[in-house]
């Protein structure tokens, strides 16, 4: 019994010497001081030992259970710390190398001008309304004077919905929605999306615009003039020079199409503007007395203008883009140069 306590226990520092892991060592614990461990079952089996041999066996027992737990206790340690260091070695993070950035989402070149227009605008004094994009026939077409007979109706194919109801082919109605609701003075600018059946490189279905109405007393045409020169100037810079054609909207009188000087050549001539030295930006004139009336406004005491152009056109020149479709096909190699 004497001899086989000590073999049991110089086998188990034995092995207790050439374990490598935490996993080991916890076998050989398992296998000597475990519930079936070998030492353990030394101290069960005491019962057949004879009584006057019991305290000494026990005692030796006892003891060689004790060496083996503390040895266990200290390789535990060290091995513990062995496997952290080799962790922290494995896992070790060079904080010298550059961090790997996230890829930042960042505004669509459309939302970029628009902001810049309504801060424009905003500055003047004009709020900015929203009207809805599926439209009546009135608010689209006959309360900006343009009835059912009229040739001007041509010039805009419209996506009907029912003979009533059709997607807005122009921001215009929500003037005459204001002008229904409000009293002069009014100065708003009306953004939103707006639909016509014409697709190609200059043309989308589906495009922006941002309209424009100022109502009150004694509006001139010189007043139109000034706001719409800063607009140009904060949209394209200081010198851009500006300049009225005479031209035909139904909804104003007298009209006119407005051009500034070239962005890409600067009045000299190039591709972008057909060697004219001029771009055309948009559209605008002095609110039609008939128009007023249909708001329940009387022409001889208040006048206005108002001035409509295309998000996209504004974004083309801007940023010097030539096909409209690249606003609309989410590639973010076009995106990401805004
Ligand atoms: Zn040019």
């Amino acid at each position: 019994m004497e001899r086989q306590i000590s073999l049991v226990k110089d086998e188990a520092l034995a092995a207790l010497r050439g374990a490598q892991t935490s996993a080991e060592l916890e076998a050989i614990r398992v296998k000597y001081l475990g519930k079936k461990g070998e030492l353990t079952l030394l101290l069960r089996g005491m019962g057949k030992v004879p009584p006057e041999e019991r305290p000494r066996l026990g005692k030796l027992v006892n003891e060689a259970r004790d060496e083996l737990e503390r040895a266990l206790g200290e390789a535990g340690r060290k091995l513990a710390a062995l496997e952290e260091e080799q962790r922290l070695e494995r896992e070790r993070v060079d904080i010298t190398l550059p961090g790997r950035r996230p890829p930042m989402g960042h505004k669509h070149p459309l939302t970029l001008v628009l902001e810049e227009i309504k801060h424009v605008f905003r500055g003047m004094g004009f709020d900015v309304v929203q009207g809805p994009e599926v439209e009546t026939d009135y608010y689209n077409f006959e309360a900006l004077n343009v009835p059912k007979f009229h040739p001007a109706r041509d010039m805009q194919d419209t996506f009907y919905i029912t003979d009533d109801i059709l997607l807005r082919t122009q921001t215009s109605p929500v003037q005459a929605r204001v002008m229904e609701q409000r009293k002069p003075p009014i100065r708003i600018i009306a953004p939103g999306k707006v639909y016509r059946r014409d697709a190609d490189v200059t043309h989308s279905p589906m495009f922006h615009q941002v309209e424009g109405l100022a109502v009150d007393k004694h509006i001139t045409f010189g007043d139109l003039k000034g706001v719409l020169k800063v607009f140009a100037e904060e949209l394209f810079g200081k010198d851009t020079g500006m300049r009225f054609r005479p031209s035909y909207f139904p909804f104003t009188e007298p009209s006119a199409e407005v051009d500034i000087s070239c962005v890409m050549c600067h009045g000299e001539g190039c591709r972008v503007c057909s060697h004219s030295g001029w771009l055309e930006i948009l559209g605008a004139g002095m609110v039609h007395p008939r128009v007023l009336e249909m708001a329940g406004y009387d022409p001889e005491e208040v006048g206005g203008f108002a001035f409509g152009m295309g998000i996209e056109r504004i974004a083309m020149l801007k940023y010097g883009v030539d096909d409209i479709r690249l606003f609309f096909e989410n590639d973010a190699r076009f995106l990401t140069q805004f």
